[in-house]
């Protein structure tokens, strides 16, 4: 079975499209359908990795080690199909590789051209991810941005062409619109049948409206919004306003049947639905109780994107360990600037529980995240430290406990005495930064007896890597010798993947992104392990 579901969205962006696609991905799987995931993004950059994370929120990276658009962690906090490069489509690439082509002359002296050529390069990325291995069931394609830009037409075709082409029962389209309230709290229509007439323009009559209001739509509405947009009266759906969390939004769906319409449309017979681990986490979700203050200190603080990945990771920690996570973000500027960290974290200040470093790049803010960690350190305040983080400690440590003031990373100063993060010998040379960084998921060795190994009950480790620099070699028997613990390796141990801070209630640094694989029914072992100790050093 090979099924195709185009996501669009209408009236205006950040709606919530994304987590609409995801929550009807987790609803099909909750039907037992094997579903893939494919973001199409009109932009021209070919991936997300050279993207600013202060403009475009998180580069979110895959087990290949595609740097991706962050909404594909969207899929994999709701789905459990693989993501890989092929579920991230991008105009840059299909014109790319349509140049390319035209270039090595396959194009047969034709005239290149958006349709058919473009369109068929899109066509042929999407079919190939439902091929990629024998039994996907239903493709869900999100055409980024919103119907109307000149920069989505070419995946709005696509998806023209398909669903004639696949035919009615395998290609349907689900359109995401907005339901405004005006003063006197009245909710208008209009909007969404300006959007519907602009799909219909583009040749697609979506089959599946849903309807973001901020309350749930009643029938005498949704049979006006069917009526005025040639859908039918059982296929107009309400994404309301939750205070909840996001992840209750499959079961809204399915308390209104979407997936079972869906399957419907798609002439799949209808089967069983278990939504257990959905049901499960908002158990979960309502029993949480007591709050823990974790302040993030990083340098990309106001775009809630930027750090996306973790914030949710945080989330599903609280939910496993029944507290509520409060993020406390903190720029490490402010750090850097206070006259002491206590007065920015302590009690005085911000108060929090607990300190997590995530990951980044160049040199502003480094010296308030280290002054941020031996805060912690010194203070017993649990600590968790993500690839700079973790990278973090290191420079710490040497600065304060080893009595190298000018301890560092060569990516922030390359002629330190003591680069204790660096280069590997062999990449020193290597001037063109983009294709030089580990990325990906690779094998981490836990040592016995440590946190790391404790949290994830095991001692091989496979997580993702986004990062240029590393613990330097020529530090280890310092370190070690002054007590720092180097917990994880590579499989060949030639690079240091974890840091523990001894005699501490909870130290810990990697040099990987357990937040990429974290998910609301399955939180990640680390982030875990640190919301339980912050709360029981709260007890
Ligand atoms: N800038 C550091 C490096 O390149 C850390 C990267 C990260 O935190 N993702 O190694």
């Amino acid at each position: 079975m090979n099924k195709f579901i185009f996501v669009s969205g209408g009236v205006c962006s950040s709606l919530g499209k994304g987590v609409a696609a995801s929550s009807l991905g987790a609803l099909l799987e909750g039907r037992g359908l094997n579903v893939r995931m494919v973001k199409c993004d009109p932009y021209i950059n070919v991936d997300a990795g050279t993207m600013s994370p202060y403009q475009h929120g998180e580069v979110y990276v895959t087990d290949d080690g595609a740097e991706t658009d962050l909404d594909l962690g969207n899929y994999a906090r709701f789905t459990s199909g693989p993501l890989s490069m092929a579920n991230s489509i991008t105009t840059g690439q299909v014109y790319r590789s349509v140049i390319q082509k035209e270039r090595e002359g396959r194009y047969l002296g034709r005239c290149v051209q958006v349709i058919p050529h473009i369109t068929d390069e899109i066509k042929s990325r999407i079919k190939a991810v439902a091929r990629e291995d024998g039994d996907t069931d239903v493709v869900i394609v999100e055409i980024g941005g919103t119907v109307g830009d000149i920069e989505s037409i070419p995946f709005l075709e696509t998806a023209r062409q398909m669903i004639r082409e696949e035919g009615r029962l395998n290609a349907i389209s689900v359109h995401l619109t907005l339901i405004p309230e005006v003063a006197g709290g009245e909710l208008k229509t209009k909007p969404t049948q300006h959007s519907v007439k602009a799909m219909q323009e583009q040749g697609i009559q979506p089959d599946i409206l849903i309807c973001r209001a901020p309350v749930m739509l009643d029938e005498a509405t949704c049979r006006k919004i069917a009526l005025f947009t040639n859908m039918e009266n059982d296929s107009v759906f309400t994404s309301y306003d939750i205070n909840t969390t996001i992840y209750e939004v499959p079961l809204i769906f399915f308390e209104q049947k979407l997936d079972q319409i869906v399957l419907k449309k798609l002439g799949v017979e209808s089967r069983h639905a278990n939504l257990k681990p959905w049901y499960t986490m908002m158990d979960k979700f309502a029993a949480r109780r007591g709050r823990v203050r974790i302040g993030i200190v990083g340098k990309y603080m106001d775009l809630h994107d930027s750090y996306k990945s973790v914030y949710e990771a945080l989330f599903h920690a609280g939910l496993e360990t029944g507290v509520e996570v409060e993020l406390v973000k903190i720029d490490s500027a402010r750090v850097e600037e206070a006259d002491d960290a206590a007065g920015v974290l302590g009690p005085q200040g911000e108060g929090v529980d607990g300190v997590l470093v995530p990951g980044g790049f160049g040199e502003r803010g480094i010296n308030g995240m280290v002054r941020a960690a031996a805060w912690a350190r010194e203070n017993g305040i649990p600590y968790f430290g993500i690839c700079l983080g973790m990278q973090i400690m290191v420079i710490e440590w040497g600065r304060s406990v080893l009595g190298w003031e000018d301890a560092n990373s060569t990516e922030f100063k390359q002629d330190t005495k003591h680069p204790v993060i660096s280069l590997l010998e062999e990449q020193v040379d290597v001037k063109n930064y983009g294709g030089t960084m580990r990325l990906g998921k690779s094998e981490t060795v836990a040592e016995p007896g440590s946190r790391i190994m404790a949290a994830y009950g095991e001692k091989n480790i496979f997580e993702r890597h986004r990062h240029r620099y590393e613990f330097s070699n020529n530090y280890r028997k310092e370190m070690t010798d002054s007590g720092l613990s180097l917990t994880a390796f590579t499989a060949d141990r030639s690079l240091v993947e974890c840091v523990e801070w001894p005699g501490h209630p909870w130290g810990l640094g990697v040099q990987f992104h357990p937040e990429f694989k974290s998910k609301p029914t399955a939180a990640s072992p680390l982030f875990r392990d640190f919301i339980a100790a912050v709360r029981d050093r709260r007890a």
